[in-house]
């Protein structure tokens, strides 16, 4: 199994180090050749502006959305959360996406998050995260905080959330991913 993590700026290494952990290969993608034989994809969080613009002068933008609406299973955390929303970007999951949903005063925060079915909450590190405002079918919020924004949501073969799992310790997202996204569509392939 091949996980891809898009390589072009923001927290790369940090995914990779997660996903060796689960025992998976990885390759840092960061040209269009790169792209070819993934069993799956990670776009990582950093500037969603600045992620696109580079997608956009690799010639990366087209390939990847036509991949990811292969449905190429695919792992989008924080700035990769909003390129996937955007329909002008990746276009992945059809959700209403914020940018800098959280405002100045909580720039940065931590919080426990429920997942259902999960035994233990997951500590979500948020960083200028956006969320969710709405989420329409066949897209599904995965985590819905008590005021209503969505930090974790997916679709078909994608899966984003707002904060960073690769920041924790907590490897269960990044198994979460392989599981029933990579391993599920490698079966049925
Ligand atoms: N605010 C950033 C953006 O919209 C995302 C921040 C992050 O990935 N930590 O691109």
């Amino acid at each position: 199994m091949l996980i891809g993590v898009l390589g072009l700026q923001g927290a790369v290494s940090e995914h990779e180090r997660m996903l060796a952990d689960c025992g998976a290969k990885t390759r840092r993608v960061k040209t269009p050749e790169d792209l070819n034989g993934l069993d799956g994809i990670v776009v990582p969080g950093g500037e969603s502006t600045a992620i696109r613009k580079l997608l956009v002068r690799e010639s990366m933008l087209e390939p990847l959305r036509d991949l990811v609406a292969q449905g190429l299973p695919t792992f989008g955390t924080c700035a990769g959360m909003v390129l996937l929303a955007q329909p002008e970007s990746l276009a992945g999951i059809h959700a209403d996406v914020e940018r800098n949903g959280f405002g100045r005063q909580r720039e940065s925060f931590e919080s426990d998050l429920q997942v259902t079915g999960w035994e233990t909450p997951f500590h979500g590190v948020f960083i200028r995260a956006p969320y969710l405002k709405s989420v329409s079918a066949p897209a599904e919020a995965l985590i819905t905080l008590d005021d209503g924004r969505i930090v974790a949501a997916t679709e078909k073969n994608v899966l984003t959330t707002a904060f960073h799992p690769e920041l924790t310790g907590d490897k269960r997202f990044h198994q979460y991913f392989i599981d029933e996204f990579v391993k599920a569509t490698t079966k049925t392939a």
